[in-house]
């Protein structure tokens, strides 16, 4: 995917996509109350602190994974602008597709 094809619905499309079909990839855990979530560029793996908001921290490492070239900083806006303009029934869908893989 360009960056130029970047929007909420996409993102939330194809997180959805990767829950559904690499359920393997994803893991909660507690980290260092200073780290939310790692995305391993290696392995693929992503984990999300349950200490930390769950769903801005799933798109967060998704985001990494989906844009492996961008800065941290347009990561972290892009993750800020997914959560300022997703909608409830968005945010629903990925949170009942996280919660179902655990
Ligand atoms: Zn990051």
């Amino acid at each position: 995917m360009s960056t130029a094809e970047f929007t909420i619905h996409s993102v939330v499309c194809r997180t959805h996509r990767l829950l559904r079909d690499r359920p393997e990839m994803f893991a909660v855990d507690k980290l260092h109350i200073k780290v939310a979530g790692l995305y391993y560029t290696e392995s693929k793996r992503i984990v999300v602190s349950y200490r930390h908001d769950i769903l801005s921290v799933l798109f967060h490492e998704v985001l990494h994974h989906f844009y492996p070239n961008w800065p941290e900083t347009r990561i972290l806006a892009a993750e800020k602008f997914i959560m300022d303009h997703i909608s409830r029934r968005s945010a629903i869908k990925i949170l009942k597709a996280f919660v179902s893989i655990l």
